[in-house]
């Protein structure tokens, strides 16, 4: 079994031919996934005994003592499915490394399954990049923040506030001083109000950020979750997009609209955020390409299973 340090430098910049060589058969995705669920052994959870020996090719490991049986899937996103864990890893991979996302239409002809099942894959996988996410820490130092409607119609090409059957959100960037986006977070609201965003800043935002935003009526209510805030007139159209203090978060959100029209056509109101997160997961990991295959692996070991009602009814 490859070592972890080994397992990441073999995965850097990873081609699909390199992908297969790593991942390509069940046995080399079971070897993944026990090191990265019990690298350290596995120790059995009723009697603490550390020596089991493996069933059913590794997938299913008894204990020596109690015999109490341990399945390699369970706890898992990978729990109780009926695919192979060569499609799981291969969805993986296809999530990753496309920039803009993949339609589950797409990924189903990639992986050669239904396109219902792969709709499924794909939405477990984006719960358990939203579980990384949701753990790391809140945005802090110099943070752009800025609205942004999702759907619906454009409007003569203007950046519409309010437009009906549009989903509202907020981009919030962490950048360094010399204005480079460190980590993005990209947010689902009710609407620009204050009580909205005063929510979003003490869940997103470290007391004491200096937010930097325009001049919407909403944004001076990120003070109340210790903020600092500066509020920059910027106007709205073409020359908004081009103004150096908004510059990441424009072309960022124009990268993810472009992404959504082209891949997904349309999203719903209701999956909205999960398709935001996943593009954050992928924008935050954007520097870690050579491992991100294994980090979202990782992150579905060791993210809360669900079952198929609780994905599609708040997914
Ligand atoms: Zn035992």
């Amino acid at each position: 079994m490859a070592s972890a340090a080994g397992l990441r430098r073999s995965l850097r910049g990873l081609s699909e031919k390199e992908f297969r060589e790593r991942f390509g058969t069940e046995a080399a995705c079971r070897a993944a996934l026990f090191e990265m669920r019990w690298r350290e052994g596995l120790t059995c959870p009723a009697c603490g005994h550390r020596g089991f020996c493996a069933l059913e090719t590794r997938q299913l490991f008894q204990c020596n003592r109690c015999k109490k049986q341990v399945r390699l899937t369970a706890g898992t996103v990978f729990q109780a499915t009926k695919l192979p864990l060569t499609t799981w890893f291969a969805a993986i991979y296809h999530l990753t490394q496309s920039k803009g996302g993949i339609s589950s239409i797409e990924l189903a002809r990639r992986l050669g399954i239904r396109q219902p099942t792969a709709w499924l894959v794909k939405h477990k996988l984006m719960r358990a990049m939203a579980e990384r996410e949701a753990k790391k820490p809140q945005l802090q130092g110099r943070v752009e923040i800025d609205d942004a409607y999702l759907g619906g119609e454009r409007t003569g090409g203007k950046r519409g506030r309010g437009a009906a059957g549009k989903t509202p959100v907020v981009a919030a960037v962490e950048t360094t001083a010399e204005r480079k986006p460190r980590r993005l977070k990209l947010t689902v609201v009710k609407g620009f109000c204050k009580k909205e965003i005063e929510k979003l800043a003490k869940r997103d935002l470290a007391p004491g950020s200096n937010v930097v935003s325009d001049g919407l009526s909403c944004w001076p209510a990120v003070a109340k979750a210790g903020c600092d805030h500066f509020p920059m007139a910027t106007g709205s159209g073409p020359q908004a997009a081009r103004w150096v203090p908004f510059r990441w978060v424009n072309t960022t959100l124009g990268n993810i609209k472009t992404a959504i029209a082209g891949t997904y056509h349309h999203v719903s109101a209701k999956h909205a955020q999960s398709y935001l997160t996943s593009f954050a997961y992928r924008f935050n990991r954007r520097f870690q390409l050579d491992s991100i295959v294994q980090r979202l692996a990782w992150a579905a070991a060791h993210a809360t299973p669900q079952p198929y009602r609780v994905v599609i009814a708040d997914a």
